[in-house]
């Protein structure tokens, strides 16, 4: 299945469709060097063309162990285009060969500046208007974490693994609301539900879903709706995240979260069940997606 063989590689099925309409100019992946010639056969029968190269600094860091970067494509001049952006540590070059939106490269780079950063809170505060769950990126970990986050995701990976496959945009939109990344998003549901509509639908449902939201790490998805800072909820989507499990208990048994400027609470029937101190000035956020 080549769905099968597309995962192996850690290609994930939508940017692959969006390659192949022409839409995403080129797939960039890190690669260990023992898959290298199994990769290349694999692209190659796949009538794509692939680029592999090593790097022994990226973005003028040095690097403890080299690391090998492919650059898929159908076209060959794309993949080492896009290899010379990298290599010149041209971020909004890079971006543009792999078929991101500028708006959002260039946010991206300006974001960068700031390295405590959460990208999930700041498109919430760069957003006007309303939250469209095309641009919903929780379960993409690509391009957000810091050395820290990196730590935590390798020590809870097959916690995380299985949900990376919910998203249609695969870079963080300059806030939730952007056209571009919408469009992009519409293309690629477009595409995915014509190969893989029962996963499309599971998709679109777990993207449509509030979130009370923490860090990257750390939230709640619920089956309910949100009014102002109000969410009423019949019960919590089975998609665990680090959240404590004891305060998840208590939260499950109830029917409404209040988020206030320092507090949050629970209720069960107007009655309040648990309150929980907003330990990070705004962490602690509902995101409503629509
Ligand atoms: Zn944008």
């Amino acid at each position: 299945m080549l769905n099968e063989g597309l995962k192996k590689y850690g290609i994930d099925y939508q940017s692959y469709l969006l390659l192949k309409a022409g839409i995403k100019p080129v797939i960039r992946l890190t690669i260990g060097e023992n898959l290298q010639k199994h990769f290349e056969k694999f692209c190659n029968d796949l009538n794509l063309f692939v680029s592999i190269k090593r790097f022994n600094e990226i973005y003028n860091q040095e690097l403890k162990v080299p690391v090998f970067i492919a650059y898929i494509s159908t076209s060959e001049i794309l993949a080492e285009k896009a290899y010379y952006a990298e290599y010149n540590a041209n971020r909004k070059e890079l971006g543009r060969m792999l078929g991101y939106p500028k708006c959002c490269v260039d946010e991206y780079v300006n974001r960068l500046l700031n390295k405590n950063l959460d990208y999930m809170v700041d498109c919430l505060l760069k957003t006007e208007g309303l939250n469209s769950f095309y641009c919903n990126f929780l379960f993409n970990f690509d391009s957000k974490l810091n050395s820290e986050g990196e730590q935590i995701l390798k020590n809870n990976r097959e916690i995380f693994e299985r949900y990376k496959i919910y998203f249609l945009i695969k870079h963080i939109p300059c806030n939730f609301n952007c056209k571009n990344s919408i469009k992009l998003g519409e293309i690629t549901f477009k595409l995915l539900k014509d190969e893989l509509p029962e996963l499309t639908r599971k998709i679109e449902f777990v993207l449509k879903k509030p979130i009370l939201y923490f860090d990257y790490f750390n939230w709640i998805i619920f089956d309910g709706i949100v009014d102002g800072n109000e969410l009423l909820y019949k019960q919590i989507l089975p998609i665990k995240s680090l959240f404590p499990a004891d305060k998840l208990k208590i939260i499950k048994k109830c029917n409404m979260i209040r988020c206030l400027d320092n507090k949050i609470f629970v209720l069960k029937n107007e009655r309040v069940v648990l309150n929980m101190n907003k330990e990070y000035g705004s962490r602690g956020v509902i995101i409503n997606f629509v």
